[in-house]
This record gives C-alpha cells, structure tokens and sequence, in this order.
C-alpha cells in the first residue's frame, strides 16, 4: 500500500510549510522535516491534506 513511485517524494512538499516530505513505510505515512506533520498514505495514495494530517 506504500507502493509510490520512486520519484513522487521530489515532486511532493508539505501544503503546510512546503518542506520535503519523507515517506515512513512502517507507518503509512508521508512525514514532513519541516513542520513534522504525518500525512496518510491511503491505498498508494498520499493524501496531503492539513486536516487529515496529525502532527507527530
Ligand atoms: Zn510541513
């Protein structure tokens, strides 16, 4: 379900503060170096949006 292409975390930036995002694996979740907001990867899909984040 983290099946993201290998490239998808040079295009994406946090819609919170616009810094890199890392992927967790373990946790499903797209984690933010910035602000440190985790976003959900649902179904391969992340899902960044701020109200569906929780802040780490
Ligand atoms: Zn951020």
């Amino acid at each position: 379900m983290t099946d993201l292409p290998p490239d998808i975390l040079d295009i994406l930036a946090c819609p919170s503060c616009h810094a890199p995002l890392a992927l967790d694996v373990d946790a499903a979740e797209l984690v933010c170096s910035g602000c440190g907001l985790a976003y959900p990867v649902k179904d391969g899909i992340p899902v960044l949006l701020i109200d569906q984040a929780r802040q780490t």
